[in-house]
């Protein structure tokens, strides 16, 4: 972190050292006066991006036409952008076109909120026009400017408002607020993906419970696609800010739960809200894992519930099954029989998937004399789950003894 420090202060330097203008600008000043660990390093210069690019070796052109270069150096990367002003804005987005300005004043006026418009010199000397440092201070997000005109132009920017206020735990000015509300619909213009971009962040925030409730005082979800319509369960929503930031699937299920939705439901809308395969296996596993155990919970014995959840288990997986134990002791606010009984379960299983076990599907035909079809997954997803409840064991010899008895048993 020190040495990504120092390379960019090379960057820094070489710009002023051409006689050029170079400050830290945007999220790395705000997080570093909030004492807050600082991740992206953003530079702003009066440099041209074509003068930047001939002034450094290894460069990446990352958006000419907006004016930034990406600067690289030793294993780090620095996003230097030169000084600009947004051209007109259409239908509640950001231009597209951009124009080049030589004073910093005027691109840090083009800057949402007070607090991402604070750049820092070399020297560690802040140009702060807008009292960035001092809403900082006092927990304050603000517009730069007038708010209404500033959502009015770009509506994400509420969005952005909002996720700000539940990542820092700060308040929103009395008019910003009153703008955001005003603006509201606007949000309807914005693509689905940078919606669920700022919702990914809110969700993974440190008060996820305030961001929803900013969210639903705002009057925005509507406008904003988020396809929350059923009625949520309030004391289930305030059970969020219980699980760690890092636990952000276990999140996303408990907010689904609160809102009466399945597994396969929340799979559609994911997809729709443009969610990876990989995010959505993640989340609804836990779903589907808790619709299965809830739904037969009262009506099947202790030995069976047994069955089930190793079922489950190897169905979705151990990182799931954790997950789905660690959401169930958050709603019921602590362990109940059957967690601790399914805990003890899950730390008993030796085996959770078929490439763990000591015989392959080759092995099986070959003792089974048979030929190959979809008795052999079957078969293997049988020695699956007798080992993994502990009722064979994992090795060769009992396997195959194993497979054995299945054929003749189905001979007969
Ligand atoms: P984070 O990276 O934690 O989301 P950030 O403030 O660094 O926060 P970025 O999206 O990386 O956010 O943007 C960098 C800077 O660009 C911001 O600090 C802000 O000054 C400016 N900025 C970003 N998005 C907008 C916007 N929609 N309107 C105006 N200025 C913006
Ligand atoms: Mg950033």
């Amino acid at each position: 972190d020190a040495e990504m420090v120092a390379e960019g202060e090379q960057v820094l330097r070489i710009l002023l050292d051409n006689g050029y203008e170079a400050y830290w600008v945007g999220g790395c000043v705000r997080d570093a006066l909030m004492g807050r660990p600082v991740n992206d390093l953003d530079i702003t210069t009066s440099a041209l991006p074509e003068e930047v690019i001939s002034l450094f070796e290894r460069t990446v052109p990352t958006g000419m036409e907006h004016g930034t270069v990406t600067v690289l150096r030793g294993k780090f990367s620095y996003e230097v952008t030169t000084y600009r002003v947004e051209g007109a804005y259409e239908n509640h987005r950001r231009p597209a076109e951009v124009s080049f300005v030589r004073k910093l004043s005027e691109d840090l006026l083009r800057r949402d909120f007070t607090m991402n418009a604070i750049a820092r010199s070399l020297r560690g000397e802040l140009v702060d026009p807008y009292g960035g440092a001092v809403d900082i201070e006092h927990g304050i997000i603000r517009c730069v400017g007038e708010a209404k005109l500033r959502f009015h132009e770009d509506a994400l920017r509420m969005l952005r408002c909002i996720r700000f206020a539940a990542v820092f735990d700060y308040s929103i000015a009395y008019n910003t607020w009153k703008g955001l509300r005003r603006e509201r619909n606007g949000i309807s213009y914005i693509a689905v993906e940078r919606i669920r971009t700022e919702m990914e962040k809110l969700m993974a925030s440190s008060h996820p419970v305030k961001g929803l409730a900013l969210l639903e005082r705002s009057g925005m979800m509507q406008f904003a696609r988020i396809p929350f319509t059923y009625h949520p369960d309030h004391a289930v929503i305030s059970l969020l800010d219980h699980v760690p930031d890092s636990e952000t699937a276990v999140r996303w299920v408990i907010l689904f739960n609160a809102c009466g939705i399945s597994g396969a439901e929340a799979a559609r809308i994911l997809k729709q809200w443009t969610f990876s395969n990989e995010r959505i296996q993640e989340i609804t596993s836990i779903l589907y894992i808790d619709n299965e155990v809830i739904h037969c919970m009262n009506s099947i014995s202790n030995e069976q519930m047994k069955i089930k959840w190793i079922q489950l288990t190897i169905q979705y997986g151990k990182v799931a099954a954790k997950r789905w134990l660690f959401l169930r002791n958050i709603l019921n606010m602590g362990p109940t029989e059957l967690t601790l009984a399914a805990s003890c379960w899950l730390k008993d299983m030796t085996v959770y998937s078929l490439n763990e076990l000591n015989i392959t599907g080759t092995e099986v035909i070959t003792v089974a004399e048979r030929k190959s079809g979809p008795w052999v997954g079957d078969t293997l997803k049988h020695l699956l789950l007798k080992v993994a409840s502990g009722d064979l064991d994992n090795d060769r010899t009992a396997l195959i003894e194993e497979v054995k008895r299945v054929i003749s048993d189905e001979k007969r």
